[in-house]
């Protein structure tokens, strides 16, 4: 039986939310290995379709051979695709990390820009992508890092009536104190990865049940 009780307003109900998640995941944070902008950059891009833990498997070898913007940008395109082969869509992801590399040595002085507007402009960096790095390499909440578990509980927890990624952001953005945005992100795609899943959601053994007008509630 779907959750009938009388729920607090939107807003009221994104900051409980958020208290919520930051006393479930006290230390969430973001699980992507990296040592610099530039690798959480290149992590980011390789995570699309892929898992966290998929992507710090191949990074590590990766990043020994190509430490860098300069020396990625003068890669060998076929080693670059096989070091990323298990990522899925390696040679689409391989093409656009050595363009990336290619235009931040070009265009921003090999230093990865700490402007959305800029971070835009490189190949295969999406909002998604230039949200991460903005809050996790620089520390700027630019905006909310909507993925599939972001934008699979904020419509479960009815915080969006949208299925557009940029359309969810801007609700969120609404809803959420900018200082929050990041930690908003993480600690969702945390409570989606181990309680709100895609299938089967744990609604009976979650903490947000009573405040989720989707929460399956015992008849
Ligand atoms: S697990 Fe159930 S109650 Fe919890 S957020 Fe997901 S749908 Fe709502």
């Amino acid at each position: 039986m779907k959750n009938t009780r009388q729920l607090p307003s939107l807003k009221q109900r994104a900051l409980e939310i958020l208290i919520r998640l930051q006393r479930l995941y006290p230390h969430a944070t973001c699980s992507l290995h990296y040592s610099t902008p530039l690798q959480l950059l290149v992590a980011t891009i390789l995570s699309a379709q892929c898992t966290d833990e998929r992507v710090n498997r191949v990074t590590p070898v990766l990043f020994s051979r190509f430490p860098d913007a300069r020396s990625l940008a003068n890669a060998d395109l076929t080693e670059l695709e096989n070091l990323v082969r298990s990522t899925g869509f390696y040679r689409h992801k391989a093409k656009n990390i050595q363009a990336a590399c290619r235009m931040i040595i070009t265009d921003f002085n090999g230093e990865v820009p700490q402007q959305m507007e800029q971070l835009l402009q490189l190949p295969g960096v999406a909002r998604k992508t230039a949200n991460v790095v903005l809050a996790h390499a620089f520390g700027i909440n630019a905006g909310v890092t909507v993925d599939t578990h972001v934008k699979r509980l904020s419509q479960r927890l009815g915080l969006t009536k949208h299925t557009d990624p940029i359309r969810i952001e801007r609700d969120l953005m609404q809803l959420v104190p900018q200082p929050d945005w990041e930690n908003w992100s993480i600690r969702l795609i945390y409570h989606g990865r181990a309680v709100c899943k895609a299938r089967n959601p744990a609604c009976k053994a979650c903490q947000l049940a009573d405040i989720c007008p989707s929460a399956i509630v015992p008849g």
